[in-house]
């Protein structure tokens, strides 16, 4: 359904997406995973074809998506990251605002309305304005306000930051809904919680470029250990540490040390040294395979940092 080519785009000397290439297929549910400044936005501004690539290209059913032809962009949604709604018009005037822009009218028009409020628990609040809103009624409505012309495709741009549980268990369930119905969901985000639940294909993304792509337990994969050990990089665990070098991999990063056992070297022997040092055992966090762990991995930092 979707393929981007080569996709390059450049801020002055700043590359934000750097030779971006992968492929989305109809009824896929792919997450964009990675930390501020990844090029996440932009990424998802050339999808929309809000601006147009330095080089590579982005095609939507096989057409080119550019900043000068709106008639591909009427065959997706995009949900912004920044709230895009008239703040001192109400929900209803809002929906028709986005309605009338792709041609709704009359009946079909009011139908749409009233699905897409009731699609979001926001029904018995349609008559007021968006100001008074709460931040995660706003996404609710950010969102439907995107499928009022009902796109084949939804980009979806961190809908959820700033967002109170109830209204992300919302956007998370129509999300769901709508995709198990056959739309297309490309979902950025840098919450490993949200990919891991909602995403059928998750691509890793850092300083523009995509790290690895694939299903979870695909990318779980691709980490070569089976555990990780963490512990704080402290003056207490600093003698501990000089002696388990000696049993694996000891690397060391502001978040503090984390080991990884060379073959053969168990765990029970791990911590029969941990108490001869006569070290805490609740200093030291064992690490399952996780999104976190990979990109940890891949990049060298947490997506916290
Ligand atoms: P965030 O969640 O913070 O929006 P992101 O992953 O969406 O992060 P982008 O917004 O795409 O990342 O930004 C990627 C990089 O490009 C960042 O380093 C950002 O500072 C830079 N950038 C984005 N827009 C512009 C612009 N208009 N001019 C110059 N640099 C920009």
């Amino acid at each position: 359904m979707l393929e981007l080519t080569h996709l390059t785009k450049r801020y002055g000397a700043f590359t934000a997406v750097a030779d971006i290439s992968l492929e989305v297929r109809a009824g896929e549910f792919l997450g964009l995973l990675g930390p501020n400044g990844a090029g996440k936005t932009t990424t998802m501004s050339l999808i929309a074809g809000l601006r147009d690539p330095d080089a590579g290209s982005v095609k939507l059913n096989g057409k080119i998506v550019s900043a000068r032809e709106a008639d591909t962009r009427r065959e997706l949604g995009l949900v912004p990251q920044h709230i895009a709604l008239y703040p001192n018009l109400s929900a209803e005037q809002n929906l028709t605002i986005f309605g009338e822009l792709y041609g709704l009218r009359g009946a079909d028009l009011r139908t749409r309305i009233n699905e897409a409020l009731a699609a979001v628990q926001l029904s018995e609040r349609r008559r007021d304005a968006v100001k008074n809103f709460s931040g995660g009624m706003q996404r609710r409505l950010n969102l439907v306000a995107a499928l009022m012309h009902r796109p084949k495709l939804l980009l979806c741009d961190e809908p959820t930051v700033g967002v109170d549980p109830q209204s992300r268990n919302a956007i998370f369930d129509h999300l769901e809904k709508l995709n198990r119905e056959g739309l297309t969901v490309i979902y950025s985000t840098h919450y490993m919680e949200e990919a891991a639940r909602l995403c059928s294909r998750i691509g890793i993304i850092d300083h523009g470029k995509i790290l690895a792509l694939g299903a979870l337990d695909e990318l779980l994969t691709l980490l070569p250990f089976e555990e990780e050990i963490r512990f704080p990089a402290t003056a207490e665990t600093a003698k501990f540490a000089e002696a388990i070098k000696a049993q694996g991999d000891l690397g060391t990063s502001e978040s503090g040390h984390r080991f990884r056992a060379r073959e053969g070297f168990r765990v029970s022997e791990f911590f029969t040294l941990v108490e001869s040092h006569g070290l805490a055992p609740r200093l030291f966090a064992m690490q399952r395979p996780s999104l976190e762990a990979l990109f940890l991995h891949l990049t060298g930092r947490t997506l916290r940092e």
